[in-house]
């Protein structure tokens, strides 16, 4: 049994080199997050020889704008990962057009999954839940997984239906809406995610270590051992790599 991180974002650290041994070291299961097509490879290159860490396609809703026309690298490099991420929308403190341009790239994305079926998603969905979840739909054919989920619990709860998993950091088990969100998720589709360095802790960037720390969370939080919430997360990651 091992501890799951779903979100990183290996790159954005200045010695990512150490930061995989110390992955490696503590057999994290870790999806290693990219934010735009043209970055893809050197985390690709960096993980070609973890044993625990897989490279993710991503394309940030916050850089699409800026960086439209990295759209058909993205679509090219699709067959190269099964991890995709991170994309989605971001609805915080953009313009229209913007806005606008984010919808149609994540529109295009999803359409392009749409032809797999064995692809793994982590979404950003900032301000934006409602149009991520009406995008992605109830029938999309790979596995989805909600990143930071800060929208209403009304849409949390189309969003299972939908059989969405959901991803907890710290900052999260420490707010009162990021408790609310993680009471509302059903056992069965929690992950954990450190989203290192954007999520903080104490003024410091969280690493992977934070994940035994949000695992105490969840075990306060579901009145269990953490040994047991480990376990369950677990289980949830491995039911998503297999059906
Ligand atoms: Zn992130």
């Amino acid at each position: 049994m091992h501890f799951i991180d779903t979100h990183f974002h290996l790159d954005l650290w200045a010695d990512p080199k150490s930061i995989i041994e110390e992955i490696e070291k503590n057999k994290i299961y870790t999806i290693a997050v990219t934010n735009t097509p043209s970055v893809f490879f050197h985390t690709y290159n960096l993980t070609e020889k973890s044993k625990y860490i897989r490279p993710a396609l991503g394309f940030h809703p916050e850089l699409v704008y800026q960086r439209k026309s990295e759209l058909p690298l993205f679509l090219e490099n699709l067959k190269k990962t099964r991890y995709i991420g991170e994309i989605g929308l971001d609805y915080g403190k953009q313009s229209t057009e913007n806005k606008k341009e984010q919808k149609r790239v994540f529109e295009k994305i999803i359409g392009a999954c749409s032809i797999h079926n064995d692809k793994v998603l982590t979404i950003h969905s900032r301000g934006s839940y409602k149009d991520v979840i009406d995008i992605i739909g109830n029938d999309f054919s790979n596995k989805v997984i909600l990143h930071w989920y800060s929208g209403s619990l009304k849409e949390l709860e189309r969003a299972v239906e939908y059989g969405f998993y959901f991803s907890v950091n710290l900052p999260m088990t420490i707010s009162l809406s990021g408790q609310k969100v993680i009471k509302s998720i059903p056992p069965q589709r929690v992950l954990t995610e450190s989203d290192g360095p954007f999520a903080k802790y104490r003024g410091s960037p969280c690493s992977s270590l934070a994940i035994p720390i949000i695992i105490n969370s969840l075990s306060q939080i579901y009145m269990e051992t953490p040994e047991v919430c480990k376990n369950i997360v677990y289980r949830n990651f491995k039911r998503l790599l297999n059906n």
